[in-house]
């Protein structure tokens, strides 16, 4: 087996424990003599599965008891629309800040079922910081505020959240969720994309607080009505059972390295390792504002789009994979999430040393 370094910003490596694992259940998963992908979503057998993956991220996350834990197909994209659907209500109005385009492309979709509000914006600068904001320009009637409190991206991060009062913040935490610690309580709505950190592609987690189930628009189609969902333990239809297992595995071993507590502390190592060399480089230079850096997504440019080009390929050839930048970027993006080992980042860090010494 030959495993590369896959800096890819989603889907994205998975813990090769994990990988293993369920290469060693695929078949036969314990003593039931069928494989997950197998079973019905019904069954004693896979309620257990679902209902320990729910726990898991209770446990990892500190979710408190008044909090809905969900698992739904189609993404974080799914939730932009899904949020409105769910909180808006029939005439309301929420405010956004655009950080990203993930974060614009939240917004859009809101204005489709209700008002929207831009309190802040870093369009016009190309997104490299996160936008200030003045909490007298938020709407304290508003039906919730939604932040993106990692931009994939751009490389950016929020350092503090916007207080927004009794306001519910609705966070899009696709690419940071599970690296740092939050306090699920400053939260209404917690959601993100499980192709980053939590596991394969296709599904959607969703953390909500339970008093604001049950206010779904009268046209919210039924398996987008989260109180519905939350009813159904999420199977309002039959769920990504396969992607449902692989969270709980990933979960696991996220667990096994101490949890969200002591992945954070090597998150911040491995960021700071590759922001300490773009700083002291004399060819590459990150793009992002460094008081807003992401530890998760580190975007860096040579200022030559051939050798930026050149760099990804050779990078590539060494085993080092995925480092090419988002086309509204360019350049060069190392997404280092959960599953990254140190070994990884200082393995690039080597390879960057060495390419800067030879041009
Ligand atoms: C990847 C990503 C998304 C999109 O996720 P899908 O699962 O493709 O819908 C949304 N928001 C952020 C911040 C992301 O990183």
């Amino acid at each position: 087996m030959n495993r590369v370094y896959n800096f890819a910003p989603g889907p994205s490596a998975l813990p090769l424990p994990v990988l293993e694992k369920a290469a060693a259940e695929l078949a036969c998963y314990g003593d039931t003599g069928m494989s997950v992908m197998e079973m019905s979503h019904r069954s004693s057998m896979y309620l257990d599965i679902y209902r320990h993956a729910e726990a898991l991220l209770r446990e990892v996350m500190g979710v408190p008891e008044d909090y809905a834990v969900l698992f739904l197909p189609g993404g974080a994209t799914a939730q932009f629309a899904a949020i409105p659907m769910n909180l808006m209500g029939e005439d309301g109005s929420a405010d956004y800040i655009d950080s990203g385009n993930f974060a614009h492309g939240a917004l859009v979709e809101a204005k489709k079922f209700g008002k929207v509000r831009v309190v802040a914006s870093s369009r016009e600068e190309n997104y490299m910081r996160i936008p200030s904001w003045n909490e007298a320009d938020f709407d304290p009637n508003a039906k919730y505020f939604h932040i993106t409190t990692n931009n994939t991206i751009f490389g950016t991060r929020y350092t503090e959240l916007p207080k927004t009062g009794k306001v519910p913040l609705a966070a899009d935490m696709s690419s940071n969720i599970l690296s740092e610690r939050y306090n699920v309580s400053d939260f209404g709505v917690i959601y993100a994309g499980a192709q980053k950190n939590i596991g394969p592609a296709g599904m959607a987690i969703v953390i909500v607080r339970k008093d604001l189930l049950g206010q779904a628009q009268a046209s919210t189609p039924k398996i987008y009505d989260w109180a519905k969902q939350a009813e159904a333990e999420s199977m309002v239809n039959t769920p990504p059972t396969y992607t449902i297992y692989m969270a709980g595995l990933c979960l696991e071993w996220l667990k096994a390295q101490g949890g969200v507590e002591a992945i954070e502390k090597v998150n911040i190592e491995k960021a700071k390792l590759l922001y300490d060399f773009l700083d002291e480089s004399k060819l590459f230079k990150g793009t992002a504002d460094p008081a807003f850096r992401s530890r998760m997504n580190v975007t860096y440019v040579t200022g030559d789009k051939d050798r930026d080009a050149d760099f990804v390929k050779q990078a590539a050839k060494a085993g080092l994979v995925n480092l090419k930048g988002h086309r509204l970027v360019g350049g060069i993006r190392a997404s280092i999430y959960n599953a990254m080992p140190m070994e990884g980042v200082q393995a690039l860090v080597s390879f960057m040393k060495e390419y800067e010494a030879h041009v």
